[in-house]
């Protein structure tokens, strides 16, 4: 029997690996525990998916604090065995941020854009999952009795996010089999961070109350569709002005979106192994797949990194508030925080540094010469993991924006997570993947 009273407080820390990890204490300690914090390892960074410890420059020294963030606490397992969760930060024993913590880099990035540009970004994660081992039923696609197989989960999902202040916007049968899609509605800064972590946590936690198992990995079965994470990006002023859309436009940016955008697709493939980090996120990012295979700008147009996405309706306001775009290069397994930081930290590049993106394309990019991609200003994107690190290690802009004894770090993460699958079939490897994401 569950009980609806929480006994115990968890704050939950999304590491590098881009799972959920952290440590508990009694909800009496709440008071002392909400300043001070839970002891953390700085070698804890290392631990990749898979459990394995990576190189680490901190051996068995050191300590951290995981300092919980009382706005996002929530109360999860409404029906089932409740817990309180808190999002945490991970900070030096003095209080200082860790420069290791993705929660800190995310809300560091967000804040360089502001003081540059007085902008604050209102976002939006689009996440696709599906069931681990479902009969697969033919004629499901958008269908009906999938969507009927999942109402009474995804009722109860829906109500347990509206509950905690993160407020779903859709939910669908997707287009794969036992595939699923929800959507968060926009937020602003971290929050919509937090959400997309909450949103995992969650779909996790609730689906098992009905015996469900959900997997959000980039793929399931290398021959299949992929899972996709795609964030939605629009922009304010301090007063909530809305400033992504420019009437005037042929495509609607406005000079901010074409600049944010610039950064983004000039730096994607030396941020693509922070967007896309697992070995299997390179199957997704093919042609054909609605993912992203290019760096493209896409007017609305699903093979696309970045998409700008439909409004509706004639009244230009309602238009300027709606006008959005989405960058589809993205999957669940990073950290919601580093993917954000990172896309943050280039689109702020693009703005200091006024870069134009390439001309929307509404083509088949696959068909086309290497020749006729530089004339369209665009390149196939890193097609493995190591090709990404490799393009992130060698990348000046990265090294800054993160740091790098960062960057370092996360290289020696993901290599030993690499060394980990070596000698497997990507199946196996997407089996790997399956159970851990
Ligand atoms: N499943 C596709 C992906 O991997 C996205 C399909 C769509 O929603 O357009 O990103
Ligand atoms: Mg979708």
């Amino acid at each position: 029997m569950g009980s609806s009273e929480s006994k115990m407080v968890f704050v939950a820390t999304s590491d590098l690996s881009g799972l959920v990890r952290g440590k508990s204490f009694p909800i009496s300690e709440w008071e002392k525990r909400s300043v001070r914090g839970v002891g953390w390892t700085p070698t804890n960074v290392q631990i990749t998916c898979f459990d394995t410890i990576a190189e680490s420059p901190f051996g068995s020294l050191g300590d951290l604090a995981l300092v919980p963030d009382a706005a996002t606490r929530f109360q999860m397992g409404g029906s089932g065995h409740a817990l309180d969760i808190a999002l945490g930060d991970i900070q030096s024993l003095e209080g200082e941020p860790w420069d290791f913590c993705t929660r800190s880099i995310a809300r560091r990035a967000l804040r360089e854009l502001h003081e540059l540009s007085g902008v604050t970004v209102l976002s939006a994660f689009e996440h696709e999952f599906q069931l681990k081992d479902a009969p697969v039923r033919a004629g499901d696609s958008f269908g009906l009795k999938g969507f009927r197989d999942a109402q009474a989960w995804a009722e109860a999902l829906i109500g347990e996010l509206d509950r905690t202040g993160c407020k779903p916007d859709t939910f669908m049968k997707e287009y794969g089999p036992s595939q699923y899609e929800i959507t968060n509605k926009p937020a602003t800064g971290l929050v919509s961070a937090d959400n997309a972590v909450i949103l995992r946590i969650l779909t996790d936690d609730v689906l098992r109350r009905f015996g469900v198992a959900s997997s959000f990995s980039p793929i399931l079965d290398p021959a299949g569709v992929g899972n996709g994470v795609h964030i939605h990006f629009s922009f304010v002023d301090d007063h909530g002005v809305p400033l992504t859309h420019d009437a005037s436009d042929p495509f609607g940016m406005s000079e901010l979106t074409r600049h944010f955008i610039g950064g983004v697709l000039k730096y994607l493939d030396q941020i693509m192994a922070l967007l896309a980090p697992s070995e299997i996120s390179y199957l997704r990012l093919t042609p054909h797949r609605w993912s992203a295979a290019f760096n493209n700008l896409g007017y609305r147009d699903r093979e696309a990194s970045v998409r700008i996405c439909p409004v509706s309706g004639r009244d230009k306001e309602a238009i300027a508030r709606q006008y959005n775009f989405e960058v589809r290069a993205v999957d669940a397994a990073a950290s919601p925080y580093l993917a954000y930081a990172a896309l943050v930290f280039a689109g702020t590049q693009g703005l200091r540094d006024q870069i134009e993106p390439p001309s929307p394309t509404q083509e088949d990019l696959s068909l086309c010469t290497a020749e006729e991609l530089a004339k369209r200003g665009v390149q196939r994107l890193p097609q493995s993991l190591a090709q990404a690190l490799d393009a992130m290690d060698g990348s000046k802009m990265v090294r800054e924006w993160f740091g790098d004894e960062f960057v370092n770090v996360y290289l020696a993460h993901k290599h030993k997570e690499i060394a980990e699958l070596e000698g497997l079939e990507w199946q196996d490897k997407c089996n790997r993947y399956k159970e851990v994401y």
